[in-house]
């Protein structure tokens, strides 16, 4: 049997200096990594060294694409005011169909 745990280390901030502080919420591991060339990392806190981090080692693929989608708003603007003004139609002819009966 096998006791080693999954936890996943989630980005947290980005320091003006480039480094990223990861953190895992299971057991409070964090740290600070820095990408090459001058690839650093610098444990803040172990946590549960035991348990298998995902997300420190496939960090670029995983963490890299949220943060920047975060970023950006879901909708355009325009497809938002488009959305707007159809969903404001349809209250207005929910109404007048009320009042009309
Ligand atoms: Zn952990």
């Amino acid at each position: 049997m096998s006791n080693l745990e999954e936890h996943s280390m989630e980005l947290e901030r980005v320091h003006p200096s480039g480094a990223e502080e990861w953190v895992c919420h299971t057991c409070g591991r964090r740290f600070l990594l820095t990408w090459p060339p001058d690839y650093t990392k610098v444990i803040i806190n172990a946590g549960d060294e035991q348990a298998v981090h995902n997300g420190s080692k496939g960090g670029v693929r995983l963490g890299r694409p949220q943060v920047e989608r975060l970023a950006e708003p879901t909708l355009s603007e325009d497809v938002r005011r488009e959305l707007e003004a159809w969903l404001e139609e349809i209250d207005i002819d929910g109404q007048l169909g009320l009042a009309g009966q």
